[in-house]
């Protein structure tokens, strides 16, 4: 009799500790494929400096496109007339969704362009060159190419788009002379999307070998669900990248979808000594840096949550 209720006593204790120890959420091992993420990020800054107007520029476009159309259930270009530093030229937003059309989705953003000018670097005779925009620009299509792999071989739960904006570094910070493709995509966003996606993701210059991810402050003030459920997915997979402090105020595309009505957050490293310099190339960046922000995202797409 006694040992039958030590044995009934430890089945009570064994079921409150199992109860206590279930996950509150569906956990999944994000499967992000870096090593092919950078072989895309090498593939884009070989083409040349992406700068709007060029025919490097049309090289990389059709280079998206051709790599998306292929998993994603429905395509399209915004092609809008700029001026980038006061030449004429055209710019082009690609949006690709992946997954069935249950909504509300999820929007996953990058800008594609490089800036035509490395007016920060050391050496005078560089600053009217163009960059070779390895993190500023290559590093988030890369990582957002990897995820097209990732969505056309299994389909997300819900509608996710991937939007690559044109003609973020197109402007020398007057007057909203930058982040333009985002500008004319959120003036435009009834043409894109029948009910406004749930939140948004924007990853800009998280390539950096040296990758410091703090909390973006706009991001804190228009997306604060979004953020905080981001940085805890990435401290649970273990990622110190993503840091808990709070880092610049950053005017970047982001700004744009938040004013459309998307609560999104932009992911940036701003601290990157080549900034806007001829520097800007594929030897600063990694492919954990990648790997980092990759599986982060992926864990984001497909476990289950409540945002
Ligand atoms: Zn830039």
């Amino acid at each position: 009799m006694r040992h039958y209720c030590v044995g009934v006593l430890l089945l009570v204790v064994l079921v409150i500790l199992s109860c206590q120890t279930q996950p509150e959420q569906e956990v999944i091992t994000p499967s992000f494929n870096a090593e092919r993420a950078f072989s895309y990020l090498e593939a884009q800054v070989k083409f040349g400096p992406r700068v709007p107007g060029s025919p490097e520029h049309g090289l990389c476009r059709d280079y998206i496109t051709r790599h998306i159309s292929k998993g994603a259930k429905v395509l399209q270009t915004q092609e809008f007339p700029i001026d980038c530093f006061d030449e004429p030229a055209r710019g082009t937003n690609i949006v690709a969704g992946f997954g069935n059309e249950i909504a509300p989705a999820i929007v996953l953003a990058c800008h594609w362009d490089t800036r035509p000018i490395a007016n920060l670097d050391p050496d005078l005779e560089n600053r009217d060159k163009p960059i070779p925009g390895a993190n500023d620009g290559a590093s988030g299509v890369a990582v957002l190419l990897e995820l097209a792999n990732q969505f056309a071989e299994k389909p997300p739960p819900r509608r996710v788009y991937l939007v690559f904006f044109d003609a973020e570094d197109a402007g020398d910070y007057r007057d909203c002379d930058w982040c333009l493709g985002s500008q004319y995509f959120a003036m435009n966003i009834d043409t894109v999307f029948s009910s406004l996606p749930a939140f948004g993701v924007v990853i800009d210059m998280i390539g950096d070998k040296d990758l410091s991810l703090p909390k973006e402050v706009n991001s804190q003030a228009a997306a604060p669900d979004v953020l905080r459920h981001v940085w805890g997915v990435a401290e649970r997979l273990g990622y110190k990248q993503f840091e808990s402090k709070m880092g610049p105020s950053i005017f970047d595309d982001h700004i744009w979808l938040n004013r459309a009505g998307i609560p999104t957050i932009d992911i940036i490293d701003f601290d990157y000594l080549p900034w806007h310099t001829m520097g800007d190339d594929v030897d600063k960046c990694s492919k954990e840096s990648l790997k980092a922000v990759g599986d982060v995202l992926y864990a984001l797409v497909y476990e289950k949550h409540n945002l």
